[in-house]
């Protein structure tokens, strides 16, 4: 098994209308394997026609998919839910092979990616409006909730899965149709799960998926057409500003999942190995590339010899390689810029002052690999700090007080996911009431969970995924005003 015989003959096209096609003049996209740098396979390179095409399909679902019973729209999710987890080896190994990650780890991605499905299964059924008496009396207040309309999806390439189903599972749920543009690196999981939504009896032209190297025009001629009523973007925050001002003149609603900048905390009240297992978590999931990565780990100074030199230890033996071969724990980079990046960051903090307590060198060969590492008295403005590593690095800095270490935390552009570790409960409430982040984990290296509201504040930007509120994003209310009778 390679995970690519989830794909059917057609199934590197585009998915418009619920028909597999070639892009206009037939261009294709190659798809790269991190592991060697070699071309795993091609897939369709979609025109801004093309777009043009799937928006088109999806407004033409729009109403009638609005006026599916929610029950009906639950249970599709629902056997999409049993279909993907039958299939769940098929997915892993097919998102390690296009992204890097080992197969492992490809599969948890797999398990908490699907969930967003089984979910919003349940939710698409409680979707309510209410109905109360006016405050003075007499009238009588309704609400009504109706899906948005039809929506954009733009995906990046390190959760394929998962920031997928993340979105189309509560639009699907409200009765909203999408076109879906996955990262153009890592195209292959979305075809796949477009193919097993088919399956699921999903009806045509709710879901239409573009794969395409013209991302720029594609977004700004999607956003310009006033019949996309959504967009929602998981990626970069710089891509992210510039999808927010395309998005002015239609004045569309907007989700956006940006970049993070965690700060890890470790009190001197911590237990020091329970820090080191969260860390292992926090900074080596998806080999750092996650917006929920811990990437800057601050240390009360009389705990943090000791911290980095278990964490130095744990990091040190892990074994580097191709995510499918057996006894790997750290797959490649996603690609060469990302390799240069990460050991620009780590020469720059070793320039800054910081000691390397192990890694911090590429090694030679194809593919593109950068060893876990550890840095140990990193200065807190060194740019490993104020930049979003995005690689298997955890820069180590030191504060004196809690008020330091609260102070280092919030400065920083970003908000997104907070990490903190420490056995007192008053200080808890306050580092939790001080963080400006949108989660923070106490005692806890991973905060992802489909039941609970993902997102972030400042330029991690704005909108919830997953829980509750997860399917808010895809609903509008309608106030209706009823006199008393
Ligand atoms: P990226 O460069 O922003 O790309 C994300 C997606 O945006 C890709 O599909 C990309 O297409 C597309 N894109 C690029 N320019 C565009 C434009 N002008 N118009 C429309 N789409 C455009 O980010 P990335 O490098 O793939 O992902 C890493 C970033 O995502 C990190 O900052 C990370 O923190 C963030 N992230 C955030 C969350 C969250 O939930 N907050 C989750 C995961 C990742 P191409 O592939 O064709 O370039």
């Amino acid at each position: 098994m390679n995970g690519l015989d989830l794909l059917g003959p057609d199934q590197r096209g585009l998915f418009i209308g619920g028909v597999w096609r070639e892009a206009e003049g037939g261009k294709r996209l190659d798809v790269i394997d991190p592991a060697d740098g070699s071309v795993l396979t091609d897939v369709a390179d979609g025109s801004v026609n093309d777009a043009v095409d799937a928006l088109d399909a999806a407004v033409a679902a729009q109403s009638a998919w609005a006026n599916t019973p929610p029950r009906e729209r639950g249970e599709i999710l629902r056997t999409a839910f049993g279909l993907i987890t039958d299939r769940a080896d098929q997915f892993a190994h097919l998102m390690s092979l296009e992204m890097g990650k080992t197969v492992a780890e490809a599969r948890g991605e797999v398990g908490y990616g699907v969930e967003f499905f089984r979910w919003y299964a349940e939710e698409a059924v409680r979707i309510h409006g209410r109905w109360m008496q006016a405050p003075a009396g007499g009238s009588r207040l309704l609400t009504i909730k109706k899906p948005v309309g039809p929506c954009l999806f733009i995906t990046p390439w390190n959760f394929p899965l998962a920031m997928g189903t993340r979105k189309i599972g509560p639009a699907i749920a409200a009765g909203c149709t999408m076109v879906v543009k996955p990262a153009s690196q890592t195209p292959l999981t979305m075809l796949a799960l477009a193919g097993v939504l088919t399956e699921a009896g999903l009806p045509e032209g709710v879901l239409n998926v573009v794969t395409t190297s013209h991302t720029g025009e594609f977004s700004q001629t999607l956003q310009a057409d006033d019949r996309l009523r959504k967009v929602s973007f998981t990626g970069s925050t710089g891509v992210g500003r510039i999808l927010v001002r395309q998005s002015a003149d239609q004045l569309q609603r907007l989700s956006m999942e940006l970049g993070g900048n965690a700060p890890f905390i470790v009190f001197e009240d911590a237990d020091v190995d329970a820090a080191v297992e969260g860390a292992m978590i926090a900074k080596m999931r998806n080999m750092g590339e996650a917006c929920t990565a811990a990437n800057r780990f601050l240390v009360h100074r009389s705990v943090a010899q000791e911290f980095a030199e278990k964490l130095g230890a744990r990091m040190g033996g892990l074994t580097l390689g191709r995510g499918q071969d057996d006894g790997v724990d750290v797959g490649p980079l996603i690609d060469e810029k990302a390799v240069e990046s990460v050991s620009q960051l780590v020469t720059d903090a070793v320039h800054d002052g910081a000691t390397v307590v192990t890694g911090g060198q590429a090694p030679d060969g194809p593919g593109y690999f950068y060893p876990p590492t550890v840095l140990l008295d990193v200065p807190v403005d060194s740019e490993i700090n104020v930049q979003e590593i995005f690689g298997p690095v955890a820069p180590i800095s030191t504060f004196e007080s809690e008020d330091e270490a609260i102070r280092q935390a919030n400065d920083t552009e970003y908000g997104l996911a907070s990490y903190v570790y420490t056995r007192d409960l008053a200080r808890t409430i306050r580092v939790a009431e001080s963080l400006d982040f949108g989660m923070i984990g106490i005692n806890s290296g991973l905060i992802s969970n489909p039941a609970a509201p993902f997102g972030g504040v400042k330029a991690s930007g704005f909108g919830r995924e997953g829980g509750f509120e997860g399917i808010e994003e895809y609903l509008e209310t309608t106030y209706v005003a009823l006199p008393a009778g």
